[in-house]
């Protein structure tokens, strides 16, 4: 666990969130700015600073967020619907909070990305 790491904080039950979903190797809580009715993060507990970070080790667990993450889009109802999956990765990728963790994002027509 990092100190200064607001997400590592979040998993420890240091920080404050809206938590959906906790054991000991993730924590899905909503996101505090939502871009969308469901938006939804989950990390994994073990702090990594991004996905360039992760290893073949890493494999359960990267799966496990993203079969959360769609066991959370069905309990808000939106499965059928369609939803987001998205790892912001690195200052081009947008990211700004530097421990993993994947956006869960739903609830209305979200743009097609364009090249
Ligand atoms: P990213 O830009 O991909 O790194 O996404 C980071 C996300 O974390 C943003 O959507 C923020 O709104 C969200 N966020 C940052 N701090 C917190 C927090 N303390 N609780 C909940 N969400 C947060």
């Amino acid at each position: 666990m990092e100190t200064d790491c607001i997400f590592c904080r979040i998993a420890a039950g240091e920080a404050p969130a809206a938590i959906v979903y906790h054991d000991d190797e993730i924590t899905a809580f909503w996101d505090r700015r939502p871009a969308a009715p469901v938006h939804i993060l989950v990390i994994p507990n073990k702090h990594m600073d991004t996905l360039n970070q992760a290893d073949t080790e890493d494999t359960y667990i990267l799966g496990k967020m993203i079969l959360k993450a769609k066991e959370i889009a069905a309990k808000e109802g939106v499965d059928e619907r369609g939803y987001r999956i998205v790892f912001n990765t690195g200052t081009e990728g947008g990211q700004s909070v530097y421990h993993v963790h994947l956006h869960l994002i739903a609830g209305k027509k979200l743009p097609v990305f364009h090249g």
